[in-house]
């Protein structure tokens, strides 16, 4: 089946390729958020990467906040991960059988995320969540799980679950297509709200297997935990025999080579990796505690599986990512600089037009609040004037800067992003103000 473009000058373009993909694929995208729904318009087509760069196939140049929703801590094309992948290609794509790369990343992991004993590759956040909570539910016994509104764990079954009419109540589908029986396993809390998550456990003593927490929210907009939040997850998963799983699909060596974890010092049973450790390639991973791990099929009887796990390309790319880390330690440093440079010349803007509007930034990872006063959870983070984010949005692409499409995600910052770049950014972000509260 052909498909014609109505405007011949349109061919090739982006407007063109979403007209054709619209026909094809569910809303011409292959994940939602990049259909530019939540702020309007059709979205860019992209040709090519280069460091902190993007190129549309209109010959647009954008510099990119977005950073493939985490995976680019150096950004795109980096020489030494295309090296590597370009060096393992012609060795074959798949083996279904085990390799040295494999190894090396597990040490590598091991090594540098404090709670994980053992690790087990997958292709995805979802897979690594899904199977972190199969191995929480077949070790403890148990079959409920602790999820926070507002935050994302993948799109299994179990965790497209909202907050229902109260903290203590059972879930219910967020999503057509999951069953009420498999939500009745999720219950929700609010997300900094320790006394939530107690009345939970009081509600329902040793019925949860696991708490599952993102310990920085990044998908209701950048959240970090308030002091001592994680601490008393951990504490009130100890007594009461439910295990901790830290979802660190996107802050695992984003924020410290050992994640979060590492970052506050609060030690999960469970931690959920991706992105980064994928260097740009399709991977996940989940790992813990030994006793925990050594649950897992074929060393224990809790199932899970892969044709593509530990893909030879995606860990060569990965492992030159996590190589480059451990060459230039003080990467971490030089993003936090960068973070707070771009930190304090947006609220003082922010300031000097006193807008309504707050900037949340821990380390690399950034989000601007169409909202005045604190964003603690979900009810805080809904609350923001979409509308307005819809017009700032438009008003930096228009100035060549592409930030997440949406309100309730978070921006991130890469190593290929230099000072020149973070100064065009926040003057960039003050003309888009203007425009969006004019
Ligand atoms: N967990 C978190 C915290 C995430 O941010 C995401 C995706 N952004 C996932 C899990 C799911 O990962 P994936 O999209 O690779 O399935």
């Amino acid at each position: 089946m052909s498909h014609h473009v109505q405007d011949p000058q349109l061919a090739g373009t982006s407007a063109a390729l979403f007209e054709r993909a619209a026909q094809l694929m569910p809303g011409g995208v292959n994940s939602p958020v990049r259909a530019f729904r939540a702020v309007g318009g059709s979205p860019r087509f992209i040709d090519r990467g280069a460091g902190a760069r993007l190129w549309d196939v209109d010959g647009r140049e954008y510099l990119d906040y977005i950073g493939a929703w985490g995976p680019l801590l150096f950004g795109h094309a980096h020489p030494a991960i295309v090296a590597a992948v370009a060096s393992q290609v012609g060795r074959g794509t798949a083996y279904g059988a085990p390799t040295r790369l494999e190894v090396e990343m597990a040490e590598t992991i091991v090594r540098s995320v404090p709670s994980i004993d053992m690790v087990r590759m997958v292709n995805s956040g979802t897979e690594a969540t899904m199977a972190a909570v199969r191995v929480a539910r077949g070790a403890t016994g148990r079959d409920a799980v602790l999820k926070f509104a507002g935050c994302y764990h993948g799109h299994a079954d179990g965790f497209l679950v909202k907050a229902g009419s109260g903290a203590a109540t059972f879930g219910t589908p967020d999503s057509p297509g999951v069953t009420p029986a498999t939500a009745r396993d999720t219950l929700t809390a609010h997300y900094n709200d320790v006394e939530d998550v107690r009345q939970v456990f009081s509600a329902h003593p040793r019925r949860l297997a696991a708490v599952i927490v993102e310990p920085v929210a990044g998908n209701m907009g950048l959240v970090p935990p308030a002091p001592g939040f994680l601490e008393a997850l951990r504490e009130l998963c100890t007594a009461d025999g439910a295990l901790l799983i830290f979802d660190e699909v996107i802050t695992g060596f984003r924020l410290a080579p050992g994640g979060a974890q590492q970052h506050y010092g609060v030690l999960p049973d469970l931690t959920t990796l991706g992105k980064i450790i994928g260097g740009g390639l399709p991977v996940g991973a989940y790992g813990g505690r030994r006793d925990l791990m050594a649950r897992v099929s074929p060393s224990g009887p809790i199932y899970q599986a892969g044709t593509l796990s530990g893909n030879p390309l995606a860990m060569a790319a990965g492992l030159a990512a996590l190589r480059q880390i451990e060459a230039e330690p003080r990467v971490y440093a030089r993003l936090d600089a960068m973070g707070a440079e771009l930190e304090t010349g947006i609220t003082s803007v922010i300031r000097r037009r006193s807008l309504p509007c707050r900037l949340v930034r821990l380390g690399s990872l950034w989000t601007l609040f169409f909202r005045d006063g604190e964003v603690r959870d979900w009810r805080d983070a809904s609350a923001c004037d979409t509308a307005r984010f819809a017009r700032y949005f438009h008003a930096l692409l228009e100035r060549g800067i592409l930030v997440a499409p949406s309100q309730f995600e978070t921006n991130f910052i890469s190593a290929a992003h230099t000072a020149a770049d973070l100064a065009r950014t926040v003057s960039a972000i003050g003309e888009a103000l203007e425009a969006a509260h004019a």
